[in-house]
């Protein structure tokens, strides 16, 4: 058995812009072991002063290291306005530049193939997403027949993560509802607004087919989306959250 490094150490292989103010990092792990679809890392930054900032990302893809190859990680930041750590993962890291990992950490937050046959309600508010992706991302390539269906609310079409590849996604099986907070496309009008408990009863998998549901956002979301859940008569016990922090 070889003990796991209490800090991975990542190198940057790319950066891209994911949406209008998020960036998603692409990262070489050599000493990484792989993660289950929604679990999370940390990552730390160190300042020139030995100053360090750590901040929970969740984990929208992973690839566990194998002998002459790096595992690797994919992570999705929003910026946080004046916050500490995200600007920085956003804006000024480059490729080559080396950051501290420490994970897969979350066990509660978790989706495994062919773990449970019960369909499974992903619900998302904005950065939100990424550990539901993850999740989305793991059924589609186990070939689960398990029914998902994920309702994502988002500000408008250019806010929507992995915008490609949830559409790549979509089949018999997986089921994408966006609901747009700000601008709907301009080919396919609709309702915008705020997500509503009606909207919710009529885009979500109705609770007497007994679904998970996986419900992540800002603290704000996950806790209104919750309420409104248990009010619709899903039980507390399978309703799985994580919140993001921020209220909105
Ligand atoms: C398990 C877990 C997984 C996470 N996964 C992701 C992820 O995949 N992508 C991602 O972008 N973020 C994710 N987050 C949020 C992330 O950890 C940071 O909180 C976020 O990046 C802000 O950090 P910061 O240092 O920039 O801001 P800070 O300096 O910590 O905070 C600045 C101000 O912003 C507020 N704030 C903090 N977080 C948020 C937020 N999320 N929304 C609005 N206001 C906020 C604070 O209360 C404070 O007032 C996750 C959080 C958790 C707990």
């Amino acid at each position: 058995m070889r003990a796991r490094p209490a800090w991975h150490v990542a190198t940057v292989t790319e950066t891209r812009q994911e949406t209008p103010t998020a960036a998603r990092l692409v990262l070489d792990v050599p000493t990484w072991p792989g993660s289950v679809a929604g679990a999370h890392l940390d990552v730390r930054l160190t300042a020139p002063d030995g100053y360090q900032a750590s901040r929970s990302y969740s984990i929208a893809a992973s690839a566990p290291a194998a002998p002459g190859t790096p595992g690797r990680v994919v992570l999705a930041v929003d910026e946080v306005p004046d916050g500490e750590v995200s600007p920085f993962l956003v804006h000024d890291v480059r490729v080559g530049d080396q950051l501290e990992l420490h994970g897969p950490l979350g066990a509660f937050f978790v989706w495994r193939p062919g773990e449970d046959d019960r369909p499974v309600q992903l619900v998302g508010g904005g950065s939100g997403v990424v550990p539901l992706y993850a999740m989305a991302a793991a059924h589609g390539a186990a070939g689960d027949e398990t029914p998902f269906r994920l309702l994502y609310s988002v500000r408008t079409p250019a806010d929507v993560y992995f915008a490609d590849e949830l559409a790549a996604l979509a089949g018999p099986s997986f089921t994408l509802d966006l609901v747009w907070t700000r601008k709907a496309p301009d080919d396919r009008p609709g309702p915008v607004g705020r997500l509503t408990r009606e909207s919710l009863a009529a885009l979500t998998v109705p609770a007497d087919q007994r679904p998970r549901v996986f419900v992540c956002g800002s603290t704000g979301f996950v806790e209104t989306v919750a309420a409104w859940l248990q009010e619709l008569g899903h039980a507390a016990d399978d309703i799985h959250t994580e919140r993001f922090g921020g209220l909105t």
